[in-house]
Parts: C-alpha cells; sequence; structure tokens
C-alpha cells in the first residue's frame, strides 16, 4: 500500500508561541500578513497576542475579522476581496476552525478564475491551489484544521456544510499555543475536546487507516482522554491544556492522512440546518454511531479503549470495545452534552428533514469510510 503523507512544513508547539509569530514568517520570507479571525478575537483583545508581536517586529498586519462560526460560501467571498484590495504575502487564521477554514478557503477561492464558486470544489473535487500560504493559530483544542488539507464552509443557497480537500486548504505552518484555549468558556472546551477525540478515534477506525496516521491517532486518543474531564472542571490546569491543544492537532493530522467518518458525515447536516456547534453535534452522535459500528471493526474499537486508558492490555476485544462505548456515554454525562431534544431541536421541526440530511450525509464521502456503512434510511 501506498501512502501520501501530509502535514504542515512548520509545526511550532508550546506555551507562549503566539509571540514567535514573526519568527515563523521570516523563516518562509513573509512579512504582509493579513489575520483572519472573528469578532470575539478582536472585541476581547485575544488577537492581539498575535498581533503585538508582529508590530514588535515592524510588521502591520492587516486584520479581516468578519468569520462567522461554520462559515459561509458569503463570508470567504468577502474575505477575497479584503485579501486583494491589499498587498498581502499570507493569511495568518487566528482563532477555531472557523476563522483558520476561512482563511484557507479564501485562499483556495482567491486562487480561482471569475465566476468559480466555492461549491465548485466541493469534494469530490480537488482543492490544490491557494493563492496566498496560511500560517495557523488555533485557540480552541478542537478541530485539528491547523493541520489538516481540509476546510468546511457553508453553502448559504443549499443550507449545506460542504467539505474541501486538498493541498490548497493545508496550512504551511501552525503555531500551536495552549496558552490561548486558558479564555475557553467550559461548554467550548467541552464541545470542541469531544471534536477531537472524534477527530482520533474516527480516523483510526477508519477503512482508510494506515500505519501513519494510526500513530498520531493512538497518540492523540492517550493525550484527550485522560485530559477533557480536566479542562472541562479545572480551566486553568496548564498540563491538561497542553495535553488537549497537542492531541487536538495530532488528531488532526491523523485524520487529515485518513479520514473521518459516519459521526462527520451525520454532524454537517446537522450543523446546517440547526446550527448546532461542530464538536456539540459529534458529541450527540458519537455513542450512537460507534455502538452501530462496533461491530465491524472490533479489534480496532478495542485497542482505541487501551489508548484512552479505560480498557487494559490484558482484556479481550469483546469486553474493551464494551468499555468504549460506555465511556462514550459517560463522557457525554459528565460534560453534560445535551439531547437534541434538550438543544431545542424537537423532532418535529427535523422529521421532513431526514430524507435531506441523510442524503447530504452520504454524499459527503465520509460515511463512506466507517466501518459499517449504512443506507440512507438507516
Ligand atoms: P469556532 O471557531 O466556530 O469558535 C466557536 C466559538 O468559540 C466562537 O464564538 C469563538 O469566538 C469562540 N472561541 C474560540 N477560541 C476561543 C478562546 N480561546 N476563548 C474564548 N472563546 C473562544 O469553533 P471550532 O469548534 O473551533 O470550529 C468549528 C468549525 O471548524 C466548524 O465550521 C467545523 O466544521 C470546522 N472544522 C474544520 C475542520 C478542518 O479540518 N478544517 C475539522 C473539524 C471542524
Amino acid at each position: 500500500m501506498t501512502i501520501s503523507f501530509v502535514s504542515p512544513r512548520l509545526l511550532m508547539i508550546g506555551g507562549g508561541s503566539v509571540a514567535k509569530l514573526a519568527e515563523v514568517l521570516a523563516q518562509f520570507g513573509l512579512s504582509r500578513p493579513l489575520v483572519v479571525t472573528d469578532p470575539w478575537m478582536v472585541s476581547s483583545g485575544t488577537v492581539e497576542k498575535a498581533l503585538a508581536p508582529l508590530r514588535a517586529a515592524g510588521i502591520a498586519a492587516g486584520v479581516f475579522s468578519d468569520t462567522v462560526p461554520d462559515p459561509t460560501d458569503t463570508v470567504i467571498e468577502a474575505g477575497v476581496a479584503a485579501m486583494k484590495a491589499g498587498d498581502y504575502d499570507c493569511l495568518v487564521g487566528f482563532g477555531g476552525g472557523s476563522p483558520m477554514d476561512t482563511a484557507k478557503a479564501m485562499a483556495i477561492l482567491g486562487a480561482a478564475a471569475p465566476g468559480v464558486k466555492m461549491r465548485d470544489f466541493k469534494v469530490p473535487a480537488q482543492a490544490n491551489r491557494g493563492a496566498l500560504p496560511v500560517v495557523c493559530i488555533p485557540t480552541t483544542a478542537g478541530t485539528g484544521s491547523e493541520a489538516t488539507r481540509f476546510t468546511v464552509i457553508t453553502d448559504t443557497e443549499r443550507d449545506e456544510k460542504m467539505l474541501i480537500a486538498g493541498l490548497g486548504a493545508l496550512p504551511l505552518a501552525a503555531v500551536v499555543d495552549f496558552e490561548l484555549t486558558y479564555s475557553l468558556p467550559a461548554r467550548i472546551t467541552a464541545d470542541t475536546g469531544i471534536d477531537s477525540l472524534t477527530h482520533a478515534l474516527e480516523a483510526f477506525v477508519s477503512k482508510r487507516a494506515n500505519d501513519e496516521a494510526d500513530e498520531y491517532a493512538l497518540r492523540a486518543m492517550r493525550l484527550i482522554a485522560p485530559n477533557l474531564r480536566t479542562v472541562y472542571g479545572e480551566p486553568s490546569n496548564a498540563i491538561a491544556r497542553a495535553a488537549m491543544m497537542k492531541g487536538a492537532t495530532l488528531a488532526g493530522i491523523a485524520f487529515s492522512n485518513s479520514s473521518v467518518a459516519l459521526v462527520h458525515g451525520m454532524s454537517r447536516p446537522i450543523g446546517a440546518h440547526f446550527h448546532v456547534p461542530h464538536g456539540l453535534s459529534n458529541a450527540m452522535l458519537l455513542p450512537a454511531v460507534t455502538e452501530y459500528s462496533l461491530n465491524a471493526a472490533l479489534p480496532r474499537y478495542a485497542e482505541a479503549a487501551r489508548a484512552m486508558g479505560v480498557a487494559t492490555a490484558a482484556e479481550g476485544d469483546q469486553s474493551a470495545a464494551a468499555k468504549l462505548l460506555q465511556e462514550l456515554r459517560d463522557l457525554n454525562r459528565d460534560l453534560a452534552v445535551p439531547t437534541p431534544a434538550a438543544y431545542g431541536i424537537a423532532p418535529a421541526t427535523w422529521d421532513g428533514l431526514l430524507p435531506t440530511m441523510a442524503a447530504q450525509a452520504l454524499a459527503s464521502g465520509s460515511p463512506a469510510n466507517n466501518p459499517a456503512v449504512p443506507t440512507a434510511e438507516e
């Protein structure tokens, strides 16, 4: 089997590393960044943690801060206009997955001919070109977008979250500073943390799993599983925050070189139609999808349980996999993950949408990588 392995050319990981952004840019000969971020990052002063050291190094960055959660094609078009209006030589995605994905999508759309739309890059198309290199600085320990060859953009005309894949979405470099995550509210800490655990688990059980991605997935699970409850309950625990941040990046590398699967395939339509935060919709689905998939990849789920520390090496696969499932249910309880109904999505509102959502999930390609592949009716 031949494996193509991708990751950013430079990964700088460590507390306080955001202050070294100018050094990172200088290594690539870059000096005119447009920082892509969201309104909270500006109003809270968080983006200053990147901008102030840049100014000290004599770099005056532009700022595009109109990113929205689950970024839309219309925001990307506005971002491309801002990018083209200035003399920039790189984009810096600063924030959670939404600003990072916005920066990546701006690079991709910015390289396209006039009239080309974001939806023209939807999987199975390949988005291999970027107008400018992208450097990512995550502020959630979640999506791993800083290290993946993906960006997820909402098609506003069709209410569809589109997966866009290719080297054009792969950041040139990432600066991974766990100290940026101290300010996360407990809810976002939990949701984004489960997102990263889902990435590692889905990458590991995927039909596209391979030796190289496995190493990253297992390391990610070893880091995330014992620290997720800790960061939820003790937001200023530096050791746990550092482990979660590194785990999220490693999980990103894992699924970027394997794939995500059924949880993510089903999660995107929920996000598009009901605006449930991405990590939270993953969390709502993870135990049920795992239960559905378990017997199709029992040894893999069992090994994941051992990596997560919920089963021993001596334990048989059946018992270990059962413990994994129980752990996922317990995690949702301990992290107060609501059911869709408790979140305010009454069955009556999604009933009529189910066929569309099932079709969108299956069309995204991710479910085909799941150990067990459901029909639309399932
Ligand atoms: P997000 O970027 O949408 O941010 C959620 C909220 O958290 C925002 O209000 C933001 O301002 C706030 N926030 C972020 N960092 C903070 C901090 N340090 N302190 C306080 N508040 C903070 O959330 P996300 O979960 O990181 O990203 C979700 C998006 O990423 C979705 O669109 C999802 O589809 C996408 N995604 C992309 C990939 C990929 O590989 N490209 C992978 C998984 C998910």
